[in-house]
């Protein structure tokens, strides 16, 4: 393996529109810190010394507004790209892989919605990748029972069963992959959808849940509870606290 193909590229897909907080900003551009999520999660992942490009892949008439996002918060030295996402995650994770150089091995997919993912846990996971793995995924045990029901909208929902917590983990972002097994389970599923157009495909909510379906092997490495993603206001109040101490514990 040359050193390029150690080097890990990560695409985050930003193109989605319809996602909010609550009233406000798309996701994305929501600030944490005065910061927008989109930059943190950028930031998080050109600090590893395993990612030496991020590909983010904007609303298609988007591109030029993120461009000078990044570019006013001081990322403008790194390598960084912004190509015109797709109507869908998986499009857009699609066209940000298709921006990647050919020589370079090992893709990342990281949330944008999780501005805190710590270095360490970049590295791990290109490191796993480095290391021989296909796809890899950083997760944390979960502290709630999960029960499987059968949904029932306004409830009350009859409870199916109770998978053993012990062998349930919340999978966190960035992931990570062999860029050839994330092509290709990519072009299938792109095939697929074409071939049926789209319908009765299951949904697949994490890239790693793609390389899962076309019988390919994930594996788990250690997530952080600082990777959590922000979904609700209650996660933005988190987000603020935990950056709040990062920032008191540099000052000193
Ligand atoms: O809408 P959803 O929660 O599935 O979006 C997950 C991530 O995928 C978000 O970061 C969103 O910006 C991104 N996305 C995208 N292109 C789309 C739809 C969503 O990049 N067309």
């Amino acid at each position: 393996m040359n050193a390029t193909a150690a080097v890990a590229a990560a695409v985050v897909p930003a193109a989605g529109r319809g996602e909010r907080l609550g009233p406000g900003a798309p996701k994305a551009l929501r600030e944490l810190g005065g910061v927008p999520l989109l930059v943190h999660a950028v930031r998080a992942l050109t600090r590893s010394r395993a990612v030496g490009l991020v590909v983010v892949a904007a609303p298609a008439d988007g591109v030029a507004e993120v461009v000078a996002l990044l570019d006013s918060h001081g990322l403008e030295g790194k390598d960084i790209r912004v190509v015109a996402g797709g109507a869908t995650r998986q499009e857009s994770v699609r066209l940000g892989l298709a921006a990647i150089p050919a020589e370079v091995g090992i893709v990342l997919v990281h949330d944008a919605a999780r501005p805190l993912v710590p270095v360490e846990v970049v590295d791990a996971v290109a490191s796993a990748v480095r290391a021989g793995a296909e796809a890899v995924v950083p997760a944390v045990p979960l502290a709630d029972t999960v029960k499987r029901v059968e949904p029932v909208a306004g409830g009350p929902e009859p409870v199916l069963d109770t998978p053993d917590r012990a062998t349930l983990r919340a999978v966190q972002t960035p992931q990570g992959f062999r860029r050839e097994t994330l092509a290709g389970v990519h072009a299938k599923a792109l095939a697929e959808e074409t071939a049926q157009d789209g319908a009765g495909l299951p949904p697949v909510t994490d890239d790693a849940g793609l390389v899962e379906r076309f019988g390919g092997r994930v594996v788990v490495v250690p997530g952080h509870e600082e990777a959590f993603k922000v979904t609700r206001p209650l996660d933005l109040v988190l987000a603020e606290a935990v950056l709040a101490r990062r920032r008191a514990a540099d000052a000193y």
